[in-house]
Order: structure tokens, then sequence, then C-alpha cells
């Protein structure tokens, strides 16, 4: 399967904002948005002309696709399930991807980043209703337990990653147990409830052009 495979905080400053890609580092001033924060590449500090409305939808777009580590051809295949579902098809499309087991794992704290989170998951380290599921985009889906598996739960990589921020605890649509490694899905989060700032009525409005 193709992955992005370059600087992850040359996306960060394409999009003039964090993204949060990278795990602890994200949160010191070794950040490369709080030491450059200009886009990359040779044009990178000349003033920006006018952005165009299309100019907006496609970094809207962007922003969420890179957030949570998707290629172009899998956020479209998001986006046409969330407008096949009823309801607001932006706020489907935010749920459908904040459900992702990998999203899931990172949310809960088991991992730094959503990239290790998908690493944490390929790797066979997570079980799912006591069921190992190694498939990242696996949707988890309400009363569902994540766990880390028994064999797995010494992983420095974990607790270093709960130890920093407490991720879990914070939303309302999850339950952490830090002890036992094991959280679950109380219910499918409200958009409201989704820590992301972006706008994805733009992703829709670019996606039904
Ligand atoms: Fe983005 Fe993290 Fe890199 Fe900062 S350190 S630019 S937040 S990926």
């Amino acid at each position: 399967m193709a992955r992005y495979c370059e600087a992850n905080c040359k996306l960060c400053r394409r999009e003039g904002e964090k993204l949060f890609l990278k795990g602890a580092r994200c949160y010191t001033e070794k950040c490369a948005l709080e030491r450059r924060k200009y886009a990359p590449g040779q044009h990178g500090q000349r003033l920006r002309r006018k952005v165009s409305a299309y100019g907006l939808q496609l970094r809207e777009k962007q922003k969420i696709r890179r957030t949570y580590g998707l290629m172009e051809k899998q956020f479209h295949n998001y986006f046409k399930k969330a407008d096949q579902k009823t309801g607001i098809t932006g706020e489907n499309l935010i749920q459908m991807l904040e459900t992702r087991l990998d999203n899931m794992v990172y949310r809960l704290g088991f991992a730094p980043s959503r990239k290790s989170a998908r690493q944490l998951v390929r790797h066979r380290h997570v079980t799912v209703n006591n069921r190992i599921v190694d498939i990242p985009s696996f949707q988890v889906k309400p009363k569902q337990v994540i766990k880390i598996k028994e064999k797995s739960k010494n992983l420095d990589l974990i607790h270093a990653a709960l130890k920093e921020v407490g991720r879990g605890e914070e939303l309302p649509w999850l339950r952490l147990n830090k002890a036992a490694l094991e959280g679950e899905l109380l219910e499918v989060p409200k958009r409201s409830e989704i820590p992301l700032t972006a706008n994805e009525q733009l992703v829709v409005e670019l996606y039904s052009k």
C-alpha cells in the first residue's frame, strides 16, 4: 500500500498549523513550525496572494487528510461513504476518521502519534474485544474494548506515550484504564467533541463540484 515517506514537518508548515504528526517533539520548541513559520520550499517565504475559494477548500481537505495520515484515494473513499450515510456528510466523515482503530489507539494515548499507532496495530499489539486486529482502518463501534495485547504490555513506547499526554482521559466519549492498558469507545463522538480544528464543510464543497 502506498504511504507518505517524506518529512512530516513539511506538511505542518504547508498547512501553517500543527498537525501533531511527530509525537512528543510537537510539544517542544524543537517543533519545526515554532522555528520556521513559513511554508516549505524555495518560495515558502513569499507573501501569499489572495487565496481562491478552491484554494481554501483544497487546504482544508489536505489538512484533514494529513492529520489522519491517509492517501488521497483512501480519503476520497471515506468521503463517498460519508456521503451515502444519513446525517451531515462532513460530520459523518470526521466521525468515521475518528473511529478508525489507529486513531483510537492514538487518542487513548497508547502511541505518541497516529503513525506509530498504526504501526502498533499493524504489528499485532492491539486487540478489539479480545481479538487481535491488525487493520489500522478497522472501524471501532461503541462499546468495543481496545486493549494492548498481554505480551506487548511492557513496550516502552506505550508507557512513554501514556506518560507524556493523557489524551484518553480528556475525551468524554472514551473510557481509559491506564493500568490495564485498555480503553473503550463509549459512543460515536459528536463533531463538537472532537478536537480537530478544521472546517469539513469546505471538503464537502470541494468534492461536490
Ligand atoms: Fe508538525 Fe510535530 Fe513537526 Fe511540529 S514537530 S511541525 S507539530 S510534525
